[in-house]
């Protein structure tokens, strides 16, 4: 490599007061000392998305242990502390965003409260690298030289050197940091052999600060949680949670089957679903929930009237329909709440849900329930729905889908719930036996209104001809507009009904995901059970890299983070032009 840091120096002096385009002169690769930058998209202008940049430190200098870049869960918390530590270090700068446009800008896309795998940093054997945006300097339209060189020559280096490099972090932070994010993934990796969907450990921190912050409620008020004494259970992990070296953590278990969480309004019902639906990923230490653990699998299932649905056999829930339609193969423009709840659920068994999270905040009533007054003043032949109550035991029995439900207001699930938790000022009970009691004390009018049992869901072949992701003069056109909103192509893919999609990065790897698929994953019959195990086979295999972003040329490769297969199904199921092909 020829050009150093001296070389861009005088390069960002040569093009001072020069048109904005002279900055293309800066593309390629510079030797500093103790790492290299690479200037990999230079914006259009000072107005446009910023410039694409990396700083990339060699291994032998950033000094981080093998068994942290060889282990995939170390790995990935290394690579997530180091972006918030990256963040942090630009935080700090004084920063001079004096000129026009995003002049002086510089940004990571490190993560919130959860832990997610993104590309914002890649640690290999070889070397740490951070994927950055700057914004090159102008006035007006024209090249701020020195404003250049200092932010590319003196600003990158000392966010470089004070993040990138294992010496100049924190060590303890970034000890209890892997450490608990190890502990929180082999508690995952347990639950299934413990007939677990879920477990909250005792002095856990559900609330947060607002509806609309993700941040911890802090206070005195703040009740921690204990687990109700018959639920309790107790997972060993690897590393030490407290100064006398402890490994065993006790809290709630949440078994497979049915549960129930009752209580009265305003009792903490909700916080502790939100708790468990956010839990498929980890989280950050001092959230407070970093040891509620879910199965990966658990899936945030609501109403969502007015999306679209394909093809899906949504029978089990929704008989026919007025004019005699079948529902076995149900397609609509405009769902109601109730067949779009019944759809999601379809959906999410289809592609392999292993438990479903349902909250009656945001559920259907008529989907939940039909009690023994409203089958008597409306005949079973007037109404298509089967109530969720009286197929939610038969989910788990015949397919192994667990449910974990919020239900305040209706007592018809006694009978079906395993395992029954109320909440009462913010702590747990176990109501269980005095549910059942209840239950048989008072056996109900009401009729199981089943015709048929609950199938496995058809496997529908998605046709990859129903993807278009071109818009214009582009052929790839995936921009995002917020977490909920996907731009595919000419369609806007509304996502404000998948809850458990949780940052932006997500979205955008969607988007490119569902375009992956359909190019190199989709035909020949395939259906989209097996496109995901591949798509999930290349994330395993290649990280989020094989989205292949820099053959794009205007997307930053630092801008992903890992969907869960649930949330691709959701996005390409709501996605409008989707088509499945008769099999
Ligand atoms: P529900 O679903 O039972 O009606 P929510 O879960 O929505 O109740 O909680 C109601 C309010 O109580 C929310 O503002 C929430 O932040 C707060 N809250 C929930 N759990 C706790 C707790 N453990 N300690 C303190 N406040 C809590
Ligand atoms: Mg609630």
């Amino acid at each position: 490599m020829s050009r150093d840091r001296a070389t861009l120096a005088r390069e960002c002096q040569r093009i001072d007061g020069r048109g904005y385009p002279a900055y293309k002169d800066l593309r390629g690769a510079f030797a500093f000392e103790g790492f290299t930058l690479f200037i990999d998209h230079v914006q259009g202008d000072p107005f446009a998305a910023p410039s694409k940049v990396r700083v990339r430190v060699p291994m032998q200098e950033a000094d981080f242990p093998v068994r942290w870049i060889e282990d995939r869960v170390c790995r990935l918390a290394v690579e997530d502390f180091v972006a918030r530590a990256i963040r942090d270090a630009i935080v700090a700068e004084p920063g001079d965003r004096s000129g026009s446009g995003k002049s002086g800008v510089i940004r990571i896309d490190a993560g919130a409260q959860e832990v997610l795998e993104r590309s914002a940093v890649k640690l290999t054997g070889g070397w740490i690298e951070a994927r950055l945006e700057v914004g090159l300097p102008a006035a007006g339209r024209r090249v701020l030289g020195r404003k250049a060189e200092s932010l590319l020559c003196e600003t990158l280096p000392r966010i470089a050197h004070a993040s990138l490099l294992r010496a100049s972090l924190d060590e303890d932070s970034l000890t209890d940091f892997v450490s608990s994010i190890e502990n929180q993934e082999a508690i995952r990796a347990q639950l299934e052999d413990r007939e677990l969907v879920a477990f909250v450990a005792n002095g856990s921190r559900l609330p947060r600060e607002t509806g609309a912050s993700d941040r911890p409620l802090e206070g005195a008020d703040v009740v921690a949680f204990e687990s109700p004494e018959a639920f309790e259970v107790v997972f060993e992990v690897p590393n030490p949670i407290d100064e006398n070296g402890g490994r065993e953590i006790r809290g709630m278990g949440i078994s497979t089957g049915t549960t129930l969480i009752v209580g009265g309004g305003y009792h903490g019902k909700s916080t502790l679903l939100k708790a468990i639906e956010r839990a498929v990923y980890p989280h950050v230490p001092g959230d407070g929930r970093e040891y509620v653990v879910s199965h990966p699998g658990l899936v945030k299932i609501r109403a969502e009237d007015g999306r679209r649905i394909e093809r899906t056999g949504i029978h089990a829930f929704i008989g026919s329909l007025p004019g005699g339609r079948s529902t076995r193969d149900f397609s609509t423009e405009d769902a109601s709440g109730s067949t779009s709840q019944a759809a999601s659920i379809i959906e999410a068994v289809e592609v392999g849900a292993a438990g479903l999270l349902l909250d009656e905040d945001t559920c259907a009533t008529n989907f939940m329930l039909r009690d023994a007054r409203m089958q008597a003043l409306i005949h079973r032949d007037h109404e298509p729905i089967t109530p969720f109550v009286d197929r939610v035991a038969e989910l788990h029995e015949r397919l192994g889908v667990s449910t974990v439900l919020v239900m305040g207001g209706c007592g018809d699930y006694f009978e079906a719930a395993d395992q029954v938790i109320a909440m009462r000022d913010y702590r747990a009970h176990d109501v269980t036996a005095d549910a059942r009691k209840i239950a048989e004390a008072n056996p109900g009018e009401r009729q199981r209104e089943v015709e048929a049992p609950f199938e496995v869901p058809n496997a529908r072949v998605p046709a990859a001809r129903s993807f278009d992701a071109s818009r214009g003069k582009r052929a790839v056109k995936i921009d995002v507009r917020g977490v909920d909103h996907l731009g595919f192509g000419r369609e806007d893919v509304n996502l404000r009904g998948v809850e458990q999609l949780l940052d932006t990065s997500q979205t955008r790897a969607i988007g490119l995901a569902m375009h992956f698929a359909a190019r190199k994953l989709m035909g020949q019959g395939r259906d989209l059970r097996s496109v995901l195990d591949a798509l999930d086979e290349h994330f395993d295999r290649e990280s989020l890299d094989f989205l292949d972003p820099f053959a794009r040329g205007d997307e930053h490769p630092g801008n992903l983070a890992r969907p869960r297969r649930y949330e691709i199904a959701a996005a390409i199921n709501r996605l409008r032009t989707l088509r499945v092909d008769s099999q």
